[in-house]
């Protein structure tokens, strides 16, 4: 740290993705990627011509790819705003809508909490219940943006939609946001009640149901004063924020429906042929509906398992929060990753007893 950084910056500890190795030694279940190729039909745009056009700035309004969204979830190209990724969406979102404060679960995705700092913005954590739940009447008449990601990060655990709706109807005087980044794995998204409710943002990825964390791209769908809020940031930070090559991968794989449920449905099928058999050997599993696993032996404590995985090849994610210390979160690979994954859970567990 320099003398130079800003004061109000000093303390803050940014947030810490999970490692990416660049020797590709590893099986790789730690940042919830997808293990599935991208839509052969998305790739095949990138032709020479495209390539060329690189030299182009990138449209600043990025209108073809959101009228692609906004035709897969049946709204106006007025509804949805895109960014490079939803970590710049949610950004956007915190910097608009924070003044009065935020609040979101003590156990959520750790950047919640990053923004908040980084915006001076003052964060309230709601615990969860202790199956990990999410109580609704906690998040009731906050006059503050409340952040809600569903499924849950870190749990996978998703709170189904009628009570979702309840806390929108019960915070018309603030934004609500719903980080759906996991729900194309199992939940029903909040995109429906769009047009009904002019306080509700829901925010989604192209990172982990369809194949495209590299790419970089997220949007955001809700009322178009909302959206325009955002676009007020964007225009204000970095108006060609989507680059043209990501903006054309992002539009064909939405239009390419058959391949993203394809590879929806495998990935579901597998975590739960995963779950069952991490059960057998012990294990507890988190109820998920994500795209990864959340899960904790009574005889291995999770940094010791995170750690003796690695060695044997395997990246998984350990959170240190006090609440979530004895677990590991398992990103769902192809099932030959699960299987190695499995074999080497089981040898450490089976260790542990001899
Ligand atoms: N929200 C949640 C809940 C996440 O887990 C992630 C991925 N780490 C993101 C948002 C950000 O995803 P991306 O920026 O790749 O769209």
């Amino acid at each position: 740290m320099s003398g130079y950084l800003a004061e109000n910056l000093k303390r803050i500890r940014p947030y810490v993705p999970g490692e990416q190795p660049r020797d590709g030694g590893y099986i790789k279940l730690n940042t919830n990627e997808n293990p599935y190729f991208p839509s052969r039909y998305a790739v095949s745009k990138i032709t020479d011509r495209v390539l060329d056009e690189t030299r182009l700035y990138s449209d600043p309004t990025s209108t073809e790819l959101r009228e692609a969204i906004a035709a897969r979830y049946k709204i106006g190209r007025e509804n949805v705003a895109v960014g490079n990724g939803s970590d710049e969406i949610l950004a956007f979102a915190f910097r608009a809508f924070s003044e009065k404060g935020v609040c979101f679960p003590d156990i959520t995705y750790g950047f919640y909490k990053v923004f908040a700092a980084l915006f001076g913005a003052e964060a309230e954590e709601i615990p969860l219940n202790g199956d990990f739940t999410v109580d609704k009447k906690k998040y009731f008449g906050r006059g503050k943006l409340v952040v809600l990601a569903n499924p849950n990060a870190q749990t996978g655990i998703y709170l189904p939609l009628p009570e979702v709706e309840e806390i929108v109807k019960n915070n018309r005087g603030n934004v609500v946001l719903i980080d759906e980044a996991y729900t194309d794995f199992g939940g029903e998204s909040a995109a429906g009640l769009i047009g009904r409710y002019e306080n509700l943002m829901v925010v989604q990825t192209f990172s982990k149901s369809r194949s495209l964390a590299g790419a970089r791209i997220g949007f955001a769908m809700a009322d178009p004063k909302l959206i325009a809020d955002l676009e007020l940031v964007k225009n204000s930070f970095n108006p060609y924020n989507v680059n043209r090559l990501s903006a054309i991968l992002a539009k064909a794989a939405i239009e390419d429906e058959s391949y993203f449920a394809d590879s929806v449905e495998k990935i579901k099928r597998t975590r739960d042929e995963s779950a069952a058999a991490l059960k057998e050997t012990g294990f507890e599993v988190l109820p998920s509906s994500a795209n990864f696993l959340m899960i904790r032996h009574p005889d291995v404590g999770g940094r010791e398992l995170y750690e003796k995985l690695k060695e044997r090849g395997v990246l998984v994610r350990h959170f240190g929060d006090e609440r979530i210390r004895e677990y590991i979160r398992v990103s769902i690979g192809t099932p030959e990753n699960m299987r190695i994954f499995t074999e080497k859970v089981k040898e450490i567990v089976d260790g542990k007893k001899g």
